[in-house]
């Protein structure tokens, strides 16, 4: 916020009441400065039409400053300025309309609220008229205000900008609001975005944000923001896989994203293009046959028709020194007992066990938290759209999915129907608990020499105690046998996040799976980078 100094102020002879008084604020978001500079001229009594509002380097407002007339500029009066002034009452409403119409780009806005505040005085009975044309006028600011800040919010893309000093990683965003709703919406980015280090700028004023404080300078060209990334580009082409035609509703989608902060938003380059297809697209689904059911239950398994009970299923997590041979068919087993397993009541609304998939001796591990729609359907996890923004993310990094061991702390799908709809459920403590021997042979099985936790379940059943995603995420933290788990988001909170906040976070999603990537032993990859142990991750802590 602007320095919250009235530089000039008023005249406080009464000798001056019939001249024109100047108010000098500090900015054109100076609330503060309008609130003191209102309550002083109040209390002496100045009518508003002798009162002219200028803003310090603005050039909409400072218009009345360079072409004040003959009597208008008073010089500063600090006794003025910083005197207590009598308490005036208004209306809850009027604070609240200040809040926002003050920010309003009108340059007239000023005036406006002091004749309100003048007549509020005067008129007692304009707080009970909602239709006076001035009052109406100011709501009316106060509304284009609170929408234009809406879509600060929302549309606002950090991208991610190489610091010159070659220390860490800024993230940076272009924006044109049509307000003066930086200041008032920049603690909002900075309670989001909490550990990055970020700056938002704009043709007016910039804010920028430490990790600690939010600070804010003059106004920037789009020129100074980043140009698009990769990990863009990544987004990019899963909106275009996830566009759905059917869905399309052109108007709504304009009013929630008018056409004026297209030019900012990376999405848009595709809607045109997805728009124009839609048509198309919907009457080839329209034509296509109408499909059988895709449920399927997996043929049963031929190596135990016997039927079992779980507990002689379950065998020691203790596997060691097998044949790469025995080890496979060891896993085999516990695959096919995790098919049988009805140790909850998941197996029951399930199509099937889904059961980690990947090499036996991977250094990698992957655990996600249960299978989805998709995964239930195709018996094989992450395979609907959180797995293909796992993929992604790992051809990004260089890594091929195939090389790591991937599965899931629970191995079946719970959901709810909502219509024909079967909605994520997330499984309770108890049923994680149940499927946690599943993991545990896994792991012992594989060995990997590191896994990572994707969400929160993953990490609970990984670590044994309850963990804070957006705490932990990004370190290393140990399990009781030594393995180190490092945490990150789960892909589906990604994809749940408003558009405004998932190129940043995808992009810190990128760099803690990064750390990850190092374990798996690529061509071109090897040992060679990856982190030692040591350096970063002590057994003892965890950290
Ligand atoms: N989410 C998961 O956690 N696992 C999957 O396999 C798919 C979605």
């Amino acid at each position: 916020m602007a320095q919250q100094t009235i530089t000039a102020v008023l005249a406080a002879a009464p000798a001056a009441l019939q001249s024109v008084n100047t108010v000098r604020l500090d900015g054109p978001a100076d609330l503060i400065g309008f609130r003191r500079a209102a309550r002083a001229l109040l209390a002496q009594r100045v009518e508003p039409d002798l009162v002219r509002w200028s803003v310090v380097s603005s050039p909409e407002l400072d218009l009345f400053a360079e072409n004040p007339g003959p009597s208008t500029a008073h010089p500063a009066s600090p006794q003025t300025a910083t005197a207590p002034s009598p308490p005036i009452t208004v209306p809850a409403a009027f604070g609240e309309l200040v809040a926002h119409a003050g920010l309003h780009r009108d340059p007239h806005r000023f005036a406006l609220l002091y004749r309100l505040l003048w007549r509020l005085q005067h008129e007692p009975a304009l707080r009970h008229d909602p239709l006076d044309a001035e009052w109406m006028q100011a709501a009316q600011m106060a509304r284009a205000v609170r929408r234009d800040a809406h879509k600060m919010r929302a549309f606002v893309r950090l991208r991610p900008l190489q610091r010159p000093d070659g220390d860490g990683t800024w993230h940076v965003a272009w924006f044109e609001p049509d307000h003066h709703v930086l200041e008032a919406t920049a603690p909002f980015f900075s309670r989001r975005f909490a550990n990055l280090h970020w700056a938002i700028l704009t043709p007016d004023r910039c804010a920028s944000w430490d990790g600690v404080r939010l600070s804010f300078s003059p106004g920037a060209n789009p020129q100074d923001a980043p140009p698009a990334d990769a990990g863009e580009a990544l987004w990019l082409t899963y909106y275009q896989s996830i566009f759905n035609p059917a869905r399309l509703k052109v108007d709504a989608m304009v009013r929630e994203m008018p056409r004026r902060y297209w030019k900012n938003l990376p999405e848009a380059t595709l809607i045109r293009s997805l728009t124009a297809e839609a048509n198309g697209r919907n009457a080839l689904m329209i034509d296509r046959p109408a499909q059988g059911p895709r449920r399927r239950v997996r043929a049963p398994i031929a190596v135990h028709s016997a039927p079992l009970s779980p507990a002689p299923d379950r065998m020691s997590p203790v596997v060691e020194n097998l044949s790469p041979t025995q080890r496979s068919q060891a896993w085999a087993e516990a695959r096919d007992a995790a098919c049988r397993c009805t140790q909850c009541p998941l197996h029951a609304q399930a199509t099937q066990t889904v059961f980690g998939e990947g090499p036996l001796n991977a250094t990698l591990m992957l655990v996600g938290e249960q299978p989805g729609d998709h995964e239930d359907l195709r018996g094989r996890p992450f395979t609907g759209p959180a797995g293909q923004l796992l993929d992604a993310a790992l051809l990004q990094l260089g890594v091929d999915r195939q090389q790591a061991y991937v599965t899931n702390a629970v191995k079946h799908f719970k959901f709810e129907l909502r219509g024909q709809r079967r909605l994520h459920k997330t499984a309770s403590q108890q049923e994680v608990a149940d499927c946690l021997d599943w993991l545990e042979r896994e792991i012992a099985l594989v060995q990997p020499q590191a896994l990572v936790a994707l969400g929160g379940t993953a990490a609970r059943s990984l670590l044994g105690r309850p963990v804070s995603v957006m705490q932990a995420r990004g370190q290393w933290h140990a399990r009781d046998d030594g393995r180190p788990v490092l945490v990150t988001l789960h892909p589906s909170a990604l994809l749940r996040l408003p558009e405004g906040e998932r190129a940043a976070m995808h992009h810190q999603w990128l760099s803690d799976l990064a750390q990850a990537a190092a374990w798996v032993d690529s061509p071109g990859r090897g040992g060679a980078t990856r982190p030692p142990l040591s350096a970063q991750f002590d057994p003892g802590t965890g950290r």
